[in-house]
């Protein structure tokens, strides 16, 4: 046996094996997935822009105008109108003076992080980040990358990353970044953005916030949490994704237009790849057109994720750090959650298992993702069929995770 089929063969043994289910169609509530009709409650398609007709149109609209491929880098080859013209809107859409494009928001986190780390650094010593323990891979990436110095915080622990912060002080750190998801990706609850602004201003530190799963989603017309909480101007980078809400691909970074001017010079992971295809560009950029003329959307969807709660709740689930669309429904063990993923696949309802690495050891979990186009009754059936295909995989909700494997 190779080392490649050893590892393969660990992986399945420890439950941890993954493939890829084929889905046909477009990410609406309803695919077939495997060749079986299931409501879909694992698409970050949030708003369901991502199958609208005029996001469609502006995409096969943009490919023919502008071509299928962006062909370099906007350093390289130049930019063109439909970049500029995202920017300028996402720019508006997060009220900030300026906005620049990545590849996607795992670049833009390799990028910004990278870029921040070595603006506060002493020629020589790596900056300090100050990031929350659950924050996203790309977030982490990003400062394994930087080779920054890295104080993890206990998740949403103000008190913990104030320690931390005094440390670095007391060794003689002077600059700093704290790093944060607003929404959580696994767990969907919500940074403590006030008490994290305040202690960057106390102690003289950037912050960046990666809005994945705000952007769109919560605050007024789906600007995000960091809107929601009312710190607009507040924070130094937001990083946004344009492959969640907004139906498309890519990310951007948004920013003062100096800070943009230093992303624009500094990221590599912007500077080094090839820009964002033209029908994504225009995608993204119909879908915030789409939002703003409906930007009920939003609303939608947190009603949506509050009758989802709700429903489990009445199920028996513990659902309780979950503030948002993003569901958790954690069972512990990741065997367990595969069974229940695959039981609850075969009663027509859609949710991926997530395990580790992932989410940390013993939190394996089905991770709901609401949509704004799901119905209340799409939304009460699928609860009690996960309730029904909990038992039948042997979790007894409300009895608490089982000890980890
Ligand atoms: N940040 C967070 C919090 C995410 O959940 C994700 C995607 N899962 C990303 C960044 C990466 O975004 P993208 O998919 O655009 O690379």
């Amino acid at each position: 046996m190779s080392d490649v089929e050893a590892r393969l063969e660990e992986l399945r043994d420890r439950g941890l094996y993954r493939r890829m289910r084929h889905v046909s169609g477009p990410q609406g509530s309803r695919v077939v997935l495997d060749g079986r009709p299931v409501l879909l409650l694992c698409s970050n398609n949030y708003l369901g822009l991502a199958d609208h007709p005029r996001v469609r149109e502006a995409a096969a609209d943009a490919a023919m105008r502008w071509g299928a491929g962006a062909g370099a880098s906007r350093l390289v080859s130049g930019t063109m109108t439909v970049h500029r013209r995202l920017e300028e809107a996402l720019a508006a859409f997060k009220q900030t003076e300026a906005a620049v494009l990545f590849g996607s928001g795992y670049l833009a986190n390799l990028g910004v992080i990278g870029a921040l780390a070595r603006l506060e650094s002493d020629p020589g010593r790596p900056a300090v980040v100050f990031s929350d323990e659950l924050n996203h891979a790309s977030l982490i990436d990003g400062c394994r990358l930087a080779r920054a110095e890295t104080f993890v915080y206990d998740h949403g622990d103000v008190e913990h990353l104030a320690w931390g912060i005094g440390r670095s002080r007391a060794a003689g750190a002077t600059g700093g970044v704290i790093v944060t998801d607003s929404v959580f990706s696994m767990d969907g609850d919500v940074a403590p953005l006030h008490d994290i602004v305040e202690l960057a201003r106390r102690h003289g530190l950037r912050t960046v916030v990666d809005e994945a799963h705000g952007t769109g989603c919560l605050g007024p017309g789906g600007r995000g949490a960091v809107a929601e909480a009312g710190l607009e101007g507040q924070i130094d980078v937001l990083v946004g994704t344009l492959g969640k809400a907004l139906g498309a691909y890519g990310a951007f970074a948004a920013c003062s237009a100096s800070m943009r001017d230093y992303l624009t010079n500094t990221a590599r992971s912007l500077i080094f790849s090839t820009a964002l295809p033209p029908p994504a560009v225009a995608a993204a950029l119909a879908a915030l057109e789409v939002l703003g003329e409906q930007p009920d959307l939003p609303t939608r969807l947190q009603a949506n994720a509050g009758i989802m709660r709700d429903e489990l709740a009445r199920e028996g689930f513990d659902v309780a750090g979950s503030a948002t669309q993003i569901v958790p429904l954690v069972v512990g063990d990741p065997e367990l959650a595969m069974a229940l993923c695959e039981t609850a696949i075969e009663q027509g309802v859609f949710a991926q298992a997530i395990r580790p690495p992932t989410v940390p050891t013993g939190t394996s979990r089905l991770r709901l993702a609401l949509m704004a186009t799901h119905t209340r009754d799409e939304l009460r059936a699928a609860a009690h069929t996960l309730g029904r295909a909990a038992l039948k995989a042997g979790f007894r909700p409300g009895a608490g995770p089982p000890v980890a494997a």
